[in-house]
C-alpha cells in the first residue's frame, strides 16, 4: 500500500517539475518576443548600433564598462575616425593611446585593448576571431564582453550578464539569491543563454529585414530595458513591454530586487595639489608603471592624513613619509598649510600661493577631494622631476580626469595674472 501511495507521490512530483518547465518554456518564448518587438521600435539610435564590425563593438564595449553611454559617444566616434582598425590599435603609440582615453578612467582598460588587438594581429593575422573560446581568451575580455561580441557583431547565441542585465531578470524571475553567489550567478547565466538560444527560434518581427540578427537584438534588448526603463530606482513598470510576466512587478518587490549586498562605507581622501609655475610654464609629472592611472600626467601632489572635516594644523614639526603628511593640532589655514608642503616636499620657497581650485570625485570605494593652488615660483623646484609646459600644451598630453580640471584652472589662473 505505501509502495502505492509513494509512487503516487513521486508522479505528482515530477508531474510538477515537468508542468514547471513548460511554463518556464513558455515564459522564456514570450519574454524573447516582446523583448525583441519592444526594441525594435524602441533602441536608441546609437553609433555602434550601425556596424557589426567586431572591432568597433568591441571598442564601444569597453569604453561603456563603468561609463553612460552618452559620456562614450563622442570617445567612440574619436577612436573609431583615429583608429579604424584592429592594426591601427595594435600599432598606435602608447600616448595616442591614454590621450584617446583621456576622461573615460579606468585606463587599465585602454591598455588591455591594445594588448589584444596585438594578439589578434599577431595570432589572428588581423581578423577578430569568431570563435567564442579565443575571443574569451583575448587581454582584458571576460564572459560578458566576449558573448556581447560574439552575439552582437556574429550573431551568435552567446549569453551576456551585467548589471542591467541582472536587474532585468532578477525582477521577472524573482531570483532572490545574490546575483554574485555562485549559483544564483550561474541561474542568471543559464536564464541569459536560454533567452538568448530562444531568440533564434522566434518568428520575423515587424518590419524586419530578410537577415534579422536576432541574437544580436535580443541581447540588446535585455541591455536596453534594463538601461531605459527597468531601472535601479523608480522602474517604468507601468510603461514595461514585459510587465505582465514580470514577478516583482506583481509583487511590488522591484525595490528588493536585485539582492545586491550593501557597500561599505566610503572612505574620505584628501590631497593637496600644486600648479607652480615659473616664467608662465606649469610643472607636470608622468604617473608610473603598476599604480593607478599609470602613464597620465598630473601637476605635484601630496596625500595628507586627514578629512577636510578635521584638518591639521599647519605641519610644524610634522613627519613627512612616503609623500604623506602627518600631523595634528588645532587651527587650519590651507595656504599656510601648502606653503609649508611646498617647502619641505619640494625644497620650494614660494613667490606667491593662493588656492587655486578643488576638486571632488570618486574612485572605487575611496571619496577623493583634490584641493590645488597655484604657486609662482622663481627657482625651479630641487626636489621634483617633470616636464614644465605652457597652458596652450597641456592638451598634448593626458591628464588624470581630476588633474584635467586643474589643468584649465590653473591655464586661466596664468593667463589673467599676466
Ligand atoms: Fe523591470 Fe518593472 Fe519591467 Fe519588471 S515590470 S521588468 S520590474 S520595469
Amino acid at each position: 500500500m505505501n509502495k502505492i501511495k509513494n509512487q503516487k507521490t513521486v508522479s505528482a512530483s515530477q508531474r510538477d517539475n515537468s508542468e514547471n518547465s513548460v511554463n518556464s518554456v513558455k515564459k522564456i518564448r514570450r519574454l524573447a518576443l516582446l523583448l525583441l518587438d519592444w526594441f525594435s521600435q524602441n533602441a536608441r539610435n546609437l553609433p555602434w548600433r550601425h556596424t557589426r564590425d567586431p572591432y568597433a563593438i568591441w571598442v564601444s564595449e569597453v569604453m561603456l564598462q563603468q561609463t553612460q553611454v552618452q559620456t562614450v559617444i563622442p570617445f567612440w566616434e574619436r577612436w573609431m575616425r583615429e583608429l579604424p582598425t584592429v592594426e591601427a590599435a595594435a600599432k598606435a603609440d602608447s600616448a595616442k593611446l591614454h590621450k584617446l582615453w583621456e576622461g573615460l578612467g579606468y585606463y587599465t582598460r585602454v591598455r588591455n585593448l591594445q594588448k589584444a588587438a596585438q594578439v589578434i594581429v599577431e595570432k589572428h593575422d588581423g581578423k577578430f576571431p569568431q570563435n567564442f573560446d579565443e575571443v574569451l581568451a583575448l587581454p582584458g575580455i571576460g564572459r560578458y564582453t566576449a558573448g556581447a561580441i560574439c552575439s552582437i557583431a556574429f550573431n551568435q547565441p552567446t549569453p551576456i550578464l551585467d548589471g542591467n542585465v541582472i536587474r532585468v531578470l532578477t525582477r521577472i524571475f524573482d531570483i532572490a539569491g545574490n546575483p554574485k553567489e555562485k549559483a544564483t550567478n550561474a541561474r542568471l547565466w543559464q536564464l541569459a543563454e536560454q533567452l538568448v538560444g530562444r531568440a533564434v527560434l522566434c518568428p520575423p518581427r515587424r518590419g524586419e529585414d530578410t537577415t534579422p540578427y536576432r541574437c544580436s537584438l535580443l541581447n540588446q534588448s535585455l541591455m536596453e530595458l534594463g538601461a531605459l526603463v527597468c531601472t535601479p530606482r523608480n522602474p517604468q513598470c507601468l510603461i514595461c513591454p514585459v510587465k505582465k510576466l514580470c514577478v516583482a512587478f506583481k509583487e511590488r518587490r522591484t525595490d528588493e530586487l536585485p539582492n545586491l549586498a550593501k557597500r561599505g562605507m566610503a572612505t574620505a581622501r584628501h590631497f593637496i595639489a600644486f600648479a607652480m609655475e615659473r616664467n608662465g610654464k606649469c610643472l607636470v609629472r608622468q604617473r608610473p608603471a603598476g599604480v593607478v592611472n599609470a602613464h597620465l600626467w598630473e601637476f605635484p601632489n601630496v596625500e595628507v592624513s586627514v578629512a577636510p572635516s578635521s584638518r591639521p594644523s599647519p605641519p610644524v614639526g610634522d613627519k613627512v613619509t612616503g609623500g604623506r603628511l602627518r600631523g595634528n593640532a588645532p587651527a587650519y589655514d590651507s595656504n599656510v598649510v601648502a606653503k609649508a608642503i611646498c617647502q619641505k616636499l619640494f625644497g620650494v620657497k614660494p613667490e606667491m600661493i593662493q588656492p587655486l581650485h578643488t576638486v571632488k570625485h570618486s574612485i572605487t570605494r575611496y571619496r577623493m577631494t583634490l584641493e590645488a593652488f597655484h604657486v609662482r615660483l622663481k627657482n625651479s623646484p630641487k626636489k621634483l622631476a617633470g616636464v614644465w609646459l605652457s597652458p596652450d600644451e597641456f592638451d598634448s598630453i593626458a591628464f588624470t580626469a581630476a588633474h584635467k580640471k586643474l589643468a584649465s584652472a590653473a591655464a586661466r589662473s596664468i593667463l589673467s595674472s599676466r
